[in-house]
């Protein structure tokens, strides 16, 4: 694997026994080795404990955890607070974002964007923290357009970011014509292709609606086709995303972000079959 970067990422349970089910997931993936496991954080600081609890877990099992932490509805003295609180547990990692603000709810807190955040860890943390930031190969869905997109890219990579987890995507133009304009804009740091497996196609189709990431036509119809099927889907879905991530890393992606939705399986699956070791 050597210089590649391979993570996982988790959302925190909501219950006893989802945290129980998620330390089981987590100690067969760590079987694997990777870099990290990431932990989300919902909108507007809503699972602040839970991200705080899971990260926590991980870390007490012998695995790097970065939580996520977003900043859109925040306080700059709640953002202090978490990081202090980060430091304290020995966290060295964070994934840095504005978030989306809950439904309901309007107070736009001390930072409008995601660089404002990573200036701020900056400025308060010096070089403690790893910083991951969002990118959008297929563009965020709120962008003017494309090319001011990837401006606003760039200034969080300015602003301090150590490395970019991108949206999911299948589409692999997307996403190499996107690394090839932001390192036509100067951008170094890596950007870690971000994957989602698919198993179950209204999820997906309804988060793909939500994030703006496309599923191609080709992919929607077969899938579309299947029915109930689940089967099919989980074998079709395994087929074309290890295929993906096989092409990503034939043409030079610095490695693979995996949005597990806290399950071994399909994840262990597309890794035993790339042979990541
Ligand atoms: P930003 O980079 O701030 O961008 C948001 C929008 O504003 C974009 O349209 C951008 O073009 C524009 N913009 C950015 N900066 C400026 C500026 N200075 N001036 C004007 N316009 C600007 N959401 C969660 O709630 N919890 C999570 O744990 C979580 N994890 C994620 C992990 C990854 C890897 C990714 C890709 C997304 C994740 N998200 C998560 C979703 C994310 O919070 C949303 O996509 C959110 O809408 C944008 O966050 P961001 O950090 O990318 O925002």
């Amino acid at each position: 694997m050597s210089d590649r970067h391979f993570s996982f990422e988790f959302f925190p349970p909501k219950t006893d026994r989802g945290r129980e089910k998620l330390l089981g997931v987590h100690r067969e993936l760590a079987e694997l080795n990777p870099e990290f496991f990431s932990v989300t954080f919902g909108a507007g600081g809503s699972t602040r404990d839970g991200t705080l609890d899971t990260v926590t877990a991980i870390q007490e099992r012998g695995s790097a955890a970065a939580p996520h932490i977003s900043c859109i509805g925040s306080s700059k003295s709640e953002i202090d607070q978490l990081l202090n609180t980060y430091q304290e547990r020995g966290i060295n990692r964070l994934v840095a974002l504005r978030g989306d603000m809950p439904s309901g709810q309007y107070a736009a807190g001390d930072f409008a964007y995601a660089n404002d955040l990573v200036e701020h860890i900056r400025t308060t943390t010096g070089d403690h923290f790893h910083i991951e930031v969002a990118a959008y190969p297929e563009f965020h869905p709120q962008a003017k357009n494309a090319e001011d997109d990837l401006t606003n890219f760039v200034r969080k990579v300015n602003a301090g970011a150590n490395s970019a987890i991108t949206q999911y995507f299948y589409n692999l133009d997307a996403y190499l014509r996107f690394v090839e304009a932001a390192q036509g804009r100067g951008v170094e740091i890596p950007i870690i292709p971000g994957i989602m497996p698919i198993t179950n196609y209204s999820k997906l189709a309804r988060f793909s609606d939500a994030c703006g990431a496309e599923i191609p036509r080709w992919i929607r119809k077969r899938l579309e086709a299947y029915g109930d099927d689940s089967d099919s889907i989980k074998a079709f879905g395994q087929d074309i995303v290890t295929q993906l991530c096989s092409d990503l890393l034939d043409n030079g992606a610095p490695g693979l972000h995996f949005y597990t939705m806290n399950q071994t399986e399909p994840n262990r699956a597309i890794w035993q079959a790339l042979n990541l070791g």
